[in-house]
């Protein structure tokens, strides 16, 4: 009985054009790709620069792996907590000019364990009405009251701090848009912020390690100093190219975390040889600033050679440079026929964008030559 329901549902699903399958990688993480048996140009991967499967990366997993292991064996407050995990949160500290650092073995679990460690009932959550699917959930599971204010519009959320005198109040935003790659005004946020007396909260999954001059992130590309942003959160498994996440912040905000995040007490820690991949991951990005480089200039380059192509485009500079189609049977067909001529780019739609916004969410990489970009701006063109 209940699994013809469940049939009906997927049915259902089928029919809207939003059953979602996955393909099957069978090569590294990398801008050329083996995926069901085809040989492909990636232009979905959060690998933005390329370091997923780069050899100094790898190599200091297997070293690290040969050292210690596999499987972390327990949570970090129970022995699970490595010298390479605790060496990777000093590293992440000074990178981010923070008194301290905590690692997640998840982004997702990072953010549901800041918002539930923050706040509770009697308190109030805001979020972006575009924040990734993890903020949202964060606030949903607090137990804190959940509002949404406009979509970087400082002056809404403004309205809504204000709208709210008693208990606590934490302000959650991505700092680059996953899904729209637009930034959030992080100087208004600020302000309204100590205005209200509010913790605010950045996701920088998107931003670390390609934004700023040495990829500090969402701070250094908006010259915010740390002391005016509470909590810092970023992931480890996009630019980074290994896995985890962190947060960043005042040695009492860590502390706290440790105590009474449940998604960082009740887990396993993630594997310490990740921690070291993660920790030589940290010095390519500060040592070759030319990544970054390289990444801005095809940025530039794909945005040039689409607007010559005719494609529509979207207000936003970074790696993330969504087409908006707005129906979805019309954005799967266009998926498809990428694939078709060679190019896996992701159709992303409802509920994961708004309704009447699915879009193609194409990402550039440092490692895409400037061949496959004119290359893909033509099947573009073609589709
Ligand atoms: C990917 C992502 C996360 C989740 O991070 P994971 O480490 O993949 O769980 C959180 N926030 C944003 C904005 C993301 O894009």
């Amino acid at each position: 009985m209940h699994i013809s329901k469940l049939q009906t549902r997927l049915d259902e699903r089928k029919a809207k054009q939003l059953y979602r399958t996955r393909r099957i990688a069978e090569s590294a993480q990398h801008v050329e790709m083996l995926i069901d048996g085809r040989k492909l140009i990636s232009f979905c991967s959060n690998d933005y620069l390329g370091l997923a499967n780069h050899p100094q990366v790898k190599q200091a997993f297997i070293k690290a792996a040969n050292e210690y292991g596999v499987g972390s064996g327990a949570a970090h407050l129970i022995n699970g907590h490595s010298k390479l995990h605790h060496q990777l949160e000093e590293a992440l500290a000074e990178f981010t000019s923070y008194p301290r650092a905590l690692l997640f073995s998840t982004g997702y679990m990072a953010n549901l364990g800041v918002a539930q460690a923050l706040v509770g009932r009697g308190d109030t959550v805001l979020e972006d009405r575009l924040n990734h699917a993890s903020l949202i959930d964060g606030g949903l599971l607090s137990g804190a009251r959940l509002m949404r204010y406009a979509h970087n519009d400082a002056a809404d959320l403004e309205r809504k701090l204000a709208s709210r005198n008693s208990g606590d109040k934490l302000v959650m935003s991505d700092a680059v848009f996953s899904m729209d790659g637009d930034i959030a005004p992080v100087k208004q946020l600020v302000a309204s912020c100590k205005q209200h007396d509010a913790w605010l909260m950045l996701d920088d999954a998107h931003g670390f390690g390609v934004l700023g001059a040495d990829g500090k992130g969402i701070m250094q590309h908006t010259q915010t100093a740390s002391e005016d942003l509470p909590v810092y959160m970023a992931t480890l498994g996009k630019a980074v190219g290994t896995a985890g996440a962190f947060v960043a912040g005042s040695e009492a905000l860590i502390e706290t975390l440790i105590q009474q995040a449940r998604t960082y007490i009740y887990t396993t820690a993630q594997p310490p040889a990740i921690a070291a991949a993660t920790l030589a991951s940290l010095q390519i990005i500060q040592q070759q600033p030319e990544l970054r480089e390289q990444l801005n200039a095809n940025i530039k380059q794909f945005r040039q050679c689409a607007q010559q192509a005719g494609v529509t485009l979207a207000s936003s500079d970074t790696a993330i440079q969504p087409v908006i189609i707005g129906d979805v049977e019309q954005t799967v067909a266009l998926s498809n026929k990428l694939f078709e001529s060679g190019f896996l780019v992701t159709a992303i739609r409802p509920p994961t964008v708004p309704e009447g916004t699915a879009r193609l969410r194409i990402t550039l990489s440092a490692s895409h030559t400037p061949q496959y970009i004119d290359q893909l701006c033509d099947a573009l063109c073609a589709a």
